[in-house]
């Protein structure tokens, strides 16, 4: 062992390797198709630590990764033979009253980042799995059932803490380091250097919510009904609605928040209360704590799935919709498959595009292809139906939310990130001109 500790000499933290006992639980990421095979996970206690790996990785030639949830959907956070610097351990936070401000270290996961917050009278703009870190949800923009009211999760970033390549402590700010704090709000995960903790601006008190849920199980007529229903509801959709739903091989469904009362939820839901057939409705005033709890509770601890999401920018045609109903049928399973749609608008279009790097702003939302599996022999199958729905959904959307990934994306830096790519790459070189953080569909320095 004595020999082990020595090989390790520079590292600090908590040190995991393979022959760990803990080795492989450490190793796994919530999707359980990720199997990789880090040499070195080292579980960082504060910036420190991140340093001596950035500088330890360098020194002795290993390949990083940068992990806090562990949720990227292609396991991006981690690799065979990588030094993992895990922040997961980082997960403190401080509510500042005074000026509505919240420090959250990275490795915070959003359930407890929403009960501290709800103890403080505050609800925050973030995603739905409750146990994504922020990490990788802000750096990536940051949707859920807030959004068009509160805006992304990286809209309320107002300061982060990052340890650069050659291990400096840098605060991007709008005035310190403001093109790296621009990059970061949209295209930060993995890319720039390991943000250690982030600073947000508190928006709304808030004690109750609408809680909304709506079903159309068992119903095959409503799914076309529901995706050209929800396409015209959306773009005049009063901004303190924000909803994600979908269809399946037998149905349609839609979770949403509404910062209002039940009886005007009613109203503005109206067109999808017409779709004939509803089975399941919910439309009731709770604590906001126990909405996040009770969407929080539809996901597994772990999964094994693929998923892609395609932003949509204009309502599509009857032939397309028709189209998407067939690629339902011909899904690999009845409820484990689905074409999703997450609303984006309102709140988001308050920011101008050019003003941080998250790019498809102004779309309507996201549509996701998503399937999930029990058996590693069923995979191909569920791959195949995501490749093949991917390849008819690419042609009529523009661009891909880089927080859902998908490692088949042609010429991924414009579907990630638009236009701002090229700014991206100039950031890069100036952070990190070695390409110490990369990672399959990474920002490169421009060569
Ligand atoms: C079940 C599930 C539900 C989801 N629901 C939503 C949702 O409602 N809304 C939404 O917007 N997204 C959602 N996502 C997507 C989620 O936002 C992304 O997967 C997110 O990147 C996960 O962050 P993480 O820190 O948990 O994952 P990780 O895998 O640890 O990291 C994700 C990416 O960020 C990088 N990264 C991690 N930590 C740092 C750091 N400290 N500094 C720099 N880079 C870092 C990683 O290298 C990687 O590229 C969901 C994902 C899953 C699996």
């Amino acid at each position: 062992m004595e020999g082990d500790n020595m090989k390790y000499n520079g590292l600090t933290g908590k040190v995991v390797t393979p022959g760990d006992p803990e080795y492989d639980l450490a190793r796994q990421e919530y999707n359980e198709t990720i199997d990789a095979y880090p040499a070195i996970i080292v579980y960082c206690m504060n910036p420190c630590d991140v340093a001596n790996a950035i500088l330890w990785s360098r020194e002795h030639g290993f390949r990083l990764r940068v992990r806090s949830g562990g949720h990227n959907y292609e396991g991006y956070s981690t690799g065979t033979d990588k030094l993992v610097i895990d922040t997961s351990c980082m997960n403190g936070m401080k509510v500042n009253n005074a000026n509505d401000t919240v420090e959250i270290q990275a490795g915070l996961r959003l359930l407890p980042l929403y009960e501290r917050l709800y103890q403080f009278g505050y609800t925050f703009p973030g995603g739905t799995c409750p146990t994504v870190a922020i990490s990788g949800l802000v750096l990536g923009g940051g949707i859920g059932l807030s959004t068009r009211y509160l805006g992304l999760t990286t809209d309320s970033l107002i300061e982060a803490e990052m340890v650069d390549a050659w291990g400096n402590q840098l605060t991007a700010n709008h005035c310190c380091n403001p093109e790296l704090f621009w990059a970061l709000r949209g295209a930060g995960g993995g890319n720039f250097g390991v943000v250690t903790s982030y600073k947000f601006q508190l928006l709304k008190k808030v004690n109750h919510i609408t809680l909304i849920r709506l079903r159309w199980d068992n119903n095959i007529p409503a799914r076309i009904q529901f995706l050209r229903t929800w396409q015209d509801w959306l773009p005049c959709l009063d901004r303190r609605l924000s909803a994600f739903g979908g269809i399946y091989k037998l149905g349609a469904w839609v979770n949403a928040f509404f910062y209002g009362q039940p009886q005007d939820a009613r109203q503005i839901l109206a067109p999808l209360l017409h779709i004939p057939g509803i089975t399941l409705e919910y439309i009731e005033s709770v604590p906001f704590i126990d909405a996040i709890n009770m969407i929080g509770a539809d996901y597994p601890r772990r999964d094994a799935f693929q998923q892609v999401g395609r932003f949509v920018y204009r309502p599509f045609r009857q032939d397309e919709l028709e189209n998407l109903i067939y690629i339902m049928d011909n899904a690999p399973s009845n409820r484990n498959s689905s074409l999703r749609v997450y609303s984006l608008g309102g709140a988001v279009r308050d920011t101008e595009t050019n003003a941080t790097a998250f790019y498809y702003r102004q779309a309507n939302d996201i549509m996701a292809i998503t399937s999930s599996w029990e058996s590693k022999e069923e995979a191909p199958l569920h791959e195949e139906w995501v490749k093949t729905s991917f390849n008819y959904v690419y042609t009529i959307t523009r661009g891909s939310y880089v927080n859902f990934p998908y490692n088949q994306t042609p010429n991924y830096e414009y579907n990630y990130y638009g236009e701002h790519i090229r700014r991206l790459m100039h950031i890069k070189k100036e952070y990190d001109p070695h390409n110490i953080f990369s990672f399959p569909q990474s920002i490169k320095p421009p060569s």
